[in-house]
């Protein structure tokens, strides 16, 4: 009896929609969460769920924009976090906002309820053999003992303290008259083909222009228990980079060496800007090496100035905070075990997504597979056509070699550049615009037909 009992490290919202998922099929669960006992650096209260920053869970637009159809196909899904949502909304036009305390109560108080659940309130500093059923979800702020462990049983390349978020664009919104493909010296390198990176040149007057707008944008502030975080140095915010020394990003991830302008090859360009694919389907490029501190509306404008990026439409923009997580793609199995130790499933922030919904989504995957596992199922994983198949294909899908998984791989928002497009329904003649409203509205319904479909068969 004992072997099929859960044991959830981290009561946050993966860890909370993982139980639910679990105790709902009656598998008796124990949940470890740490608060209040041991505080993190942001959690305010001992509440299971808390929303750590905004109220927001973003658009629950599930027509037209990625995280509502991701919330739509949650609900579907029988999820704890969005019915504790849609309970405890406040007014936020399109957008799905909570009273923070009651949305949190009201998860808490569901588990709490619950006869098969067990809430212990201490620390896991390492997994003990007898455990045959685990679930970590501790989060971005997992607690040292307990970072110390997941280090000693992958290596030092697998885990991350600091997220440095470089900036994700469309590909269709990248002007290709301006811009060009190429690798660095044409290098091929493992599954390469020497035209790897999309590169934007720039001359001498757009590059000391933009050193200076990155000067004068406005940023945002470290936290002070931020500071300390290793690796910080590492890697640098490009308006820091840009504050040291005007050349300095000519020297580093704007060096223009190695590269000659298809479309102008007797220019030299002064400096490039260089775009790496994102995702298989090849529809998200980022831009490499721009991680940086600078506020929303200034990054857009700023970064609008490169030359070929005037129309760019950002699936995600930089950032850098602290955040522990895993580099799942060479970790994790397509069921979120991981590969060396299978009694373990990793979910939440702590797997390479990025904000409390797709946190949230990840639990409720582990908590579905758990089941399976428990009851003898046979795992069945939601296809890429949906929101959430799509969210786990981004953790789980290795990169073209092991060493750009540790590398590269950042965490991510759900957003359509991830879902599987369409290609088998005539798409009408229609504006730019207008045909990526048609797209999302059917990539919509196909998801949600799909997650239906992948339901009936658990
Ligand atoms: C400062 C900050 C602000 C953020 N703001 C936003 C935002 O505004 N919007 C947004 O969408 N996303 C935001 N995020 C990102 C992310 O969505 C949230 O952190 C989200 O709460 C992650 O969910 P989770 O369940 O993975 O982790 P959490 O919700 O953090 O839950 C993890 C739980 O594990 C517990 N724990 C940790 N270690 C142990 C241990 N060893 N033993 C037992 N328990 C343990 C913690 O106490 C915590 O309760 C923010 C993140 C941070 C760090």
């Amino acid at each position: 009896m004992n072997d099929n009992i859960v044991h959830i490290i981290g009561g946050g919202l993966a860890g909370s929609e993982a139980a639910w998922q679990l105790v709902n099929n009656n598998i008796k669960v124990i949940l470890h969460e740490m608060r209040p006992v041991i505080e993190t650096p942001v959690h305010k209260t001992d509440l299971l769920a808390e929303l750590v920053c905004s109220n927001s869970f973003r658009s629950d637009d599930y027509e037209s924009n990625a995280v509502g159809l991701l919330h739509q196909e949650m609900r579907v899904c029988n999820s704890l976090i969005m019915s504790a949502a849609d309970q405890n909304k406040v007014p936020a036009g399109s957008a799905l906002a909570v009273d923070r305390e009651k949305f949190s109560f009201s998860v808490s108080k569901a588990l709490y309820d619950h006869p098969l659940l067990e809430i212990k309130n201490e620390e896991v500093k390492k997994i003990p053999d007898e455990w045959k059923n685990i679930i970590i979800s501790s989060g971005p702020l997992t607690s040292e003992h307990l970072s110390n462990y997941i280090l000693s049983q992958t290596d030092s390349e697998s885990l991350a303290f600091f997220d440095a978020i470089a900036p994700i664009v469309y590909k269709e919104s990248i002007n290709m008259d301006v811009c060009w493909y190429q690798s660095r010296y044409d290098k091929v390198g493992p599954g390469g083909n020497g035209l790897d990176y999309i590169n934007c040149p720039m001359n001498e007057k757009q590059y000391f222009q933009f050193i200076e707008d990155l000067i004068a944008g406005e940023s945002t502030e470290f936290h002070h228990w931020e500071l300390s975080t290793p690796y910080f140095e590492g890697c640098l915010p490009i308006e820091v980079m840009a504050k040291r020394g005007k050349e300095t990003l000519r020297f580093g991830p704007m060096k223009p060496v190695g590269l000659t302008n298809k479309h102008n090859v007797n220019v030299k360009p002064y400096a490039v800007v260089q775009l790496r694919q994102d995702n298989q389907e090849g529809t998200l490029y980022n831009i490499v090496g721009f991680q940086t501190k600078l506020k929303y509306n200034e990054q857009t404008k700023v970064l609008r100035n490169i030359p070929g990026l005037e129309d760019a439409k950002f699936a995600r923009l930089g950032g850098m905070h602290r955040n522990t997580y895993i580099k799942s793609p060479i970790l994790l199995d397509k069921d979120l075990s991981l590969s060396t130790d299978r009694r373990i499933k990793f979910a939440g922030q702590i797997t390479g997504v990025e904000g409390y919904v797709e946190s949230a989504s990840i639990g409720l995957l582990a908590g579905k597979f758990m089941t399976s596992k428990i009851l003898n199922k046979k795992i069945i994983i939601p296809p890429k056509t949906t929101a959430l198949g799509s969210l786990l294909n981004y953790i789980t899908t290795e990169l073209k070699d092991k060493k750009d998984n540790a590398k590269y791989f950042q965490p991510m928002n759900i957003n359509y550049g991830l879902i599987e497009t369409i290609t088998n329904e005539p798409i009408p003649k229609l504006s730019k615009k207008e045909k990526s409203a048609y797209t999302k509205k059917l990539i919509s319904k196909r998801a949600l037909l799909n997650i239906q479909e992948w339901l009936n068969k658990q």
